[in-house]
């Protein structure tokens, strides 16, 4: 979301990469199906689910989105706030935000977005406790003008001597509950024939040299301890924080990098609901408001919001992770420091007579960021996943594989969707549909020049980043 607070995580390390080991030959049933027209997506998160629903509407063949979690949106997608929009500073990513913001818009029209995923407008206001200037590291973005404490929410009790400021109105922001809306997209996937492989992991790709194409993909079922193959023509990796080490597991021999960041950021949350029931300023004004604290305590380094049935929202400032668990439902929140969020959140509540809190949810979750503090959307090159003197891993099992160029709808090859950071939900919608026009061969609707794989001198930030 902020490029100001991305600019604080510039003097992390370089990458370094990790390389993983194929696992060893398993028993491996066939999944019957249209083994040349198949697209596999690796990762449940927004930007999968997304991809899965762009293209479905794109192109009729068959989809499957797999992943080593339970269930979808386990990671950032299902714990994140769900602020999306089209303000901000200017920088390569505006155009995706406003085709995002836009086809958000489209959906909440014609899905009921406020009743079937919690759409609403959101005013973006800061809170100081020392005044604006136009730099101020605890805000993402500027104040456009200051405002009087009363155009804020009923909901917020403002101390003596703060100040407020409005950073946009709900003309270009907006906010939907992320449960909601994965559940949404999961159910719409479906219905289309979308097919979902949890507890699932991807083991190698299986290619045909000959024809440069890919022809499947081997993964394995946690439970069943049963890996399959299933024929596909495209893989498209979007699985946020593990997107490099499924990339660097399945083409061992690329010269290509997902430029992970050596530590992992991630941001700690809480959820509250106001026990005994009172009028609530969202339901008053029928949207919702985001708020932004600005003061020089750095427990009070919080932003907070209102969703439409009257929750609150408020995530904390941001942990680097060295080690990261297989999976998103392992990454745990220290229960102090949730703590801490909550009672400085609570400071923040106005209650009414005999109204309490209650924390509904809690949690930590990884953002996808890469050292270039850019995402990727890319089709990558054979060559660069295969250089040629490196010996190409061949499956044995009998797929056919089409010549590209025939007659199909998919142009076939590996895709790369990942790096997001904060900007993941909000951008959600119009990376799924780039990267679906990339997979059937159109040409994108936004310029993804700035997103290719960065060349080696790009990998540290410095060329890139704004
Ligand atoms: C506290 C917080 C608040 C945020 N607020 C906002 C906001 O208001 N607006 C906004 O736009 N963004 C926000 N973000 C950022 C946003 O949540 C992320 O950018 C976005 O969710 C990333 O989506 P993703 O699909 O790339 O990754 P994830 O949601 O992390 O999903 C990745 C998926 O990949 C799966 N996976 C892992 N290993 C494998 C494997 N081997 N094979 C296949 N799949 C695998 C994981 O299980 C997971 O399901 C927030 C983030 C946090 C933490």
């Amino acid at each position: 979301m902020s490029r100001l607070i991305k600019n604080l995580f510039a003097l992390i390390p370089a990458f370094t990469y990790r390389r993983s080991h194929l696992a060893p030959p398993v028993q491996e049933p066939l999944l019957a199906n249209n083994a040349a027209d198949s697209t596999v997506i690796l990762g449940a998160g927004i930007i999968g689910l997304s991809t899965a629903y762009s293209l479905s509407e794109m192109s009729k063949q068959t989809i499957y989105i797999v992943d080593p979690a339970s269930k979808a949106c386990v990671g950032a997608s299902g714990q994140c706030e769900g602020a999306i929009g089209d303000f901000g500073v200017e920088n390569e990513l505006s155009p995706l935000n406003q085709l995002s913001y836009e086809l958000y818009q489209q959906l909440a029209e014609q899905q009921s977005g406020k009743e079937t995923f919690g759409y609403s407008g959101m005013d973006v206001h800061a809170l100081s406790s020392h005044g604006f200037n136009s730099s101020d590291p605890h805000l993402p973005w500027p104040v456009q003008e200051p405002e009087d404490i009363s155009n804020l929410p009923a909901w917020l009790k403002v101390p003596r001597g703060w100040v407020a400021g409005l950073i946009a109105n709900q003309t270009h922001c907006a906010r939907l509950d992320p449960p909601k809306f994965c559940r949404f997209l999961q159910k719409e996937c479906e219905s289309r024939g979308v097919r979902f492989l949890f507890n699932t992991t991807a083991l190698s790709a299986a290619t045909d040299a000959s024809r440069r194409t890919l022809t499947g993909i081997k993964v394995l079922n946690k439970g069943s301890k049963k890996a399959m193959n299933i024929p596909c023509k495209n893989i498209v990796i979007s699985a946020g924080s593990w997107s490099e080490k499924v990339f660097s597991t399945l083409f061992p021999s690329s010269r290509l990098r997902i430029p992970s960041t050596e530590q992992q950021p991630a941001q700690d949350w809480i959820r509250l609901k106001i026990k005994k029931p009172r009028r609530s300023e969202a339901g008053t004004k029928g949207s919702c408001q985001q708020i932004w604290l600005s003061a020089d305590s750095e427990d009070l380094d919080i932003h907070m919001s209102s969703f439409l049935d009257g929750e609150f929202y408020a995530a904390g400032g941001f942990v680097d992770l060295s080690d990261i668990p297989d999976t998103p439902d392992k990454v745990t929140s220290p229960s102090h420091v949730t703590d801490i969020i909550e009672q400085n959140t609570r400071e923040f509540l106005a209650l009414g007579l005999g109204e309490t809190v209650q924390a509904v949810g809690s949690g930590r979750a990884l953002l996808p960021r890469l050292t270039t503090n850019l995402p990727i959307m890319a089709k990558a090159a054979w060559d660069d996943l295969f250089p040629s003197k490196t010996k190409l891993q061949e499956h044995s099992s009998p797929i056919a594989a089409r010549p590209v160029g025939d007659d199909s709808d998919v142009a076939g090859g590996v895709f790369v969707s990942t790096g997001h950071y904060l900007d993941g939900f909000a951008l959600g919608p119009a990376s799924g549909k780039v990267v679906s026009e990339l997979i059937t061969g159109q040409s994108p609707s936004v310029d993804l020049s700035n997103f290719g794989f960065p060349k080696a001198d790009e990998e540290s930030g410095d060329s890139r980043d704004n």
